[in-house]
């Protein structure tokens, strides 16, 4: 059986930042990451945006803006980010809060998602010259606690420290893992929306500040903006039984004006916390991907809001550029009526919210704008930790998205670091 101290499982940010950091202070210990794919699967990957202030991406259960920003400021210092720029900021905020709206400030940058590539292999790179052993293409499978040693689908590895960073595709994973280590946890919480696509010219605040942070009444919010050569995507995703369904996302490669599209995509989520006696948020997203998935034929559905203000359902013929001057970036939708998908409760909040936005940034409400459902996120689970480290068992960690300690690359970077110093303690 290979032997190492600590073995992290996920090459994501959160298993990076805690890489990082161990290898750094006890250069002599044996360190494995495990990836089941070659290269980190999330933002780092795709779009590739960072935000460092609080609390975008750390949930304020785990963070308090002290401790975050003690996390980020290491975070900073390691990847040493160049800020974008933000101008005109005070102008949409009087708006916003003329409506009981607000527009949160952020430091960012944006690499895209060709430049979040060529940073991970550096990365990568780095922790292979810091002595880390790499296997990538390998996926955890189960942890034998009593043993101390993990199985993947090609041998059996020992550990004195175990950090599982699965992300928030590990959900399925994770919820065994937790469950072979009797690790209790709730997942209650799941955000739900729609992706709108339109021309820069509609959405021109993302000339100013390239993923404004809107948040609006009844825990709506804006997410992930896109923009330059920007693209929605579908994400596939397989429920506890094997269903699939699909949500979309966006990217955006890095700034070159030769290969611009013109377009902006960015979700708008409603967050809903469930309580007793449902207690799944995974399983109500879940149902509600599939529900979308029947009624689009196997993919999301897509309608512009000229149609979805009148009633109407969206035809074939309401996406070509005959109708409107630009066609859907994520051309493999089914054109529909999202308001016989989406639970009215849900949709009633975005709708308004969108109503503000609009009069916020005026001219997204174009009746040529595209809606895309549905955008889900699931929130995670939320186990019981030991510790402020993210400790859950005797020698195991957790990190990251999938754990529910964080929400965005840096928020994952952060609790990464921070389960490591846990870690660090105990070798
Ligand atoms: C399409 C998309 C775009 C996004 N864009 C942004 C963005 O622009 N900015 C931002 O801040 N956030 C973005 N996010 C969110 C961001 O990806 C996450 O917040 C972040 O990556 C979480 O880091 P993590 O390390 O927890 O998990 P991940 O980055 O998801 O990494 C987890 C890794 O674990 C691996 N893994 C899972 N199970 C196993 C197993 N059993 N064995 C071995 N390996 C396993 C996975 O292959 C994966 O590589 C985006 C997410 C998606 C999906």
């Amino acid at each position: 059986m290979d032997q190492y101290d600590v073995i992290i499982v996920g090459s994501g940010p959160a298993g990076m930042g805690a890489a990082f950091t161990i290898a750094a202070q006890k250069p002599n210990i044996k360190i494995l990451i495990l990836d089941r794919e070659k290269f980190s699967t999330g933002g780092m990957r795709n779009d590739c945006k960072m935000n460092f202030t609080f609390p975008i991406g750390f949930p304020v259960e785990y963070w308090t803006e002290g401790v975050a920003n003690r996390y980020l400021e290491q975070v900073v210092d390691f990847l040493k980010p160049d800020f974008l720029n933000q101008t005109n900021i005070e102008t949409y905020q009087k708006r916003a809060e003329r409506l009981g709206c607000s527009l949160l400030q952020i430091r960012q940058t944006h690499l895209g998602t060709d430049g979040g590539l060529a940073l991970i292999k550096k990365l990568l790179a780095q922790l292979a010259d810091l002595g880390v052993d790499l296997a990538l293409g390998e996926a955890m499978e189960q942890v034998n606690p009593a043993e101390k040693s993990i199985t993947t689908e090609k041998r059996e590895i020992g550990y004195k420290a175990l950090l599982v960073a699965p992300g928030r595709k590990g959900f399925h994973f994770l919820q065994d893992v937790m469950s072979t280590l009797s690790v209790p946890f709730v997942d209650n919480i799941v955000d739900i929306g729609i992706r709108l696509e339109t021309r820069i010219e509609h959405y021109p605040i993302v000339k100013d500040y390239y993923d404004p942070k809107f948040y609006f009444p009844e825990k709506v919010r804006t997410f992930c903006t896109n923009s330059g050569n920007a693209h929605v995507v579908k994400e596939r995703y397989a429920t506890s039984r094997g269903d699939q369904w699909l949500s979309v996302n966006g990217h955006a490669f890095a700034p070159d004006f030769r290969h611009d599209n013109g377009l902006v995509n960015f979700a708008i989520l409603k967050t809903v916390r469930f309580t007793a006696p449902l207690a799944s948020g995974q399983a109500f997203a879940e149902n509600l991907g599939l529900q979308a998935s029947l009624m689009g034929g196997g993919k999301p559905l897509m309608q512009r809001v000229g149609d979805f203000r009148l009633g109407s359902r969206s035809r074939e013929e309401s996406f070509s550029k005959d109708l409107y001057d630009f066609e859907p970036s994520l051309r493999d939708c089914c054109p529909g009526d999202i308001s016989l998908a989406m639970p009215a409760k849900i949709l009633r909040a975005i709708w308004k919210a969108m109503k503000n936005l609009d009069t916020i940034v005026p001219g997204v409400l174009h009746p040529s704008t595209i809606m895309y459902y549905p955008e889900i996120k699931l929130y995670a689970n939320k186990p019981t930790y030991l510790d402020e480290h993210f400790k859950v068992h005797e020698a195991v960690w957790f990190a990251g998205d999938g754990a529910g300690t964080s929400r965005g690359i840096t928020g994952a970077w952060a609790s990464g670091i921070r389960a490591a110093e846990g870690i660090l303690e105990t070798l």
